[in-house]
């Protein structure tokens, strides 16, 4: 089969890989459409992880074999496919930190190599572990690929708000309108709370809009934290959510989150970035500040729910599609996004 192996920093190769041997209690699915992930990009432009590997995990297939022992698939069923199970008994499982726990990090599904999702090839295995714990989803008819392939983003988006606690009449800034940025505003919307979102390009403001954010405005505007109190009764928002990996869209928050408000980081900064700041802001302004992570297995069944049901409207996320041979050219298009850039889907 055809697979896109990572060689190296930024050295991505379109190889004929062996197809992956499935034991007694796997699966193996043909994969039909992934989502392209910034933390795939992370991973293709940095020295994260010792090549070769193939990466990929927003993957929605069919089912091609079935080991002998799995019950409850066959082939031809269409499939969203979870890259990671927690294993539901440590002690960050028992606290609901289910992306620390070990075996979730270290149990993914493979097209070959490194375990590393495998969802940038022709085929991938889902290990006995995951097939066992609720990691293959079964697609409604209804639900194309395409839109299936966003259970595991929304999944993490939704962990994050659901972490920030967004309640109904909340608002919540929203920093970036990149397709993470949107997925939140969509979310924060069916929550029943006000979206506020930012970002640098024309573009994407009024595409915050058009997705439902009741204010949007350009990230460089002087009087932006002004207009955000305009809009909150002069309080500032009860959560920000952070969409960009951006100190000075971290420093923005703090100046439009209320006291007692929350500001969450859910881009990935690069790793020399340090914020300098003063705790008495946080002491006495009482501003809790929180990071999450991947996705929650918590969330997993309203993720696929919000997604089957079109509570949100994944459709308008994507903006293009490629064939798996040109991942790198969808990655480069990824890293220097255009106006209109935003999900990017590949298809093997
Ligand atoms: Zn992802
Ligand atoms: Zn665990």
């Amino acid at each position: 089969m055809k697979a896109q192996v990572f060689r190296g920093v930024n050295h991505l190769s379109y190889e004929e890989v062996p197809l992956p041997e499935v034991l007694a209690d796997e699966v193996l699915v043909q994969v039909q459409v992934v989502g392209l992930c910034q933390s795939d990009i992370k991973k293709i432009r940095y020295p994260l992880y010792e090549p070769p590997r193939i990466f990929g995990h927003e993957t929605a297939g069919t089912i091609a074999a079935v080991g002998s022992d799995v019950k409850g698939w066959q082939v031809g069923d269409r499939v969203v496919v979870l890259h990671h199970i927690p294993c539901m008994h440590c002690a960050y499982c028992l606290n609901d930190n289910f992306s620390m726990c070990d075996v979730y990090k270290n149990i993914t599904t493979t097209a070959g190599f490194a375990p590393s999702g495998g969802g940038f090839a022709e085929y991938v295995k889902v290990p006995g572990h995951i097939v066992r714990n609720g990691g293959l989803i079964q697609i409604p008819d209804s639900i194309t690929f395409e839109q299936a392939s966003f259970v595991e983003p929304t999944n993490c988006c939704l962990k994050a708000v659901k972490k920030a606690q967004v309640q109904p009449g909340q608002t919540v800034l929203i920093t970036g309108a990149g397709p993470i940025g949107l997925m939140f505003i969509m979310l924060v919307k069916y929550f029943g709370a006000r979206a506020i979102a930012t970002d640098l390009l024309p573009s994407r403001i009024d595409k915050a809009l058009t997705v439902g954010a009741d204010a949007a405005f350009d990230a460089r505007d002087p009087d932006l934290a002004a207009k955000v109190h305009g809009l909150t009764q002069g309080m500032g928002v009860d959560t920000s959510l952070l969409a960009v990996p951006s100190e000075k869209a971290f420093f923005q928050a703090l100046d439009c989150t209320r006291k007692g408000g929350k500001i969450l980081f859910f881009a990935e900064f690069p790793d020399e970035v340090e914020i300098p700041i003063n705790p008495n802001i946080l002491y006495r302004r009482e501003i809790d500040l929180m990071g999450s992570y991947s996705s929650s297995y918590r969330v997993q069944a309203l993720a696929a729910d919000i997604v089957f049901n079109r509570r949100i409207d994944v459709d308008a996320l994507i903006s293009d599609r490629y064939p798996l041979k040109d991942l790198a050219a969808a990655v480069e298009q990824a890293i220097a996004p255009a106006e209109d850039t935003y999900k990017i889907l590949i298809y093997p």
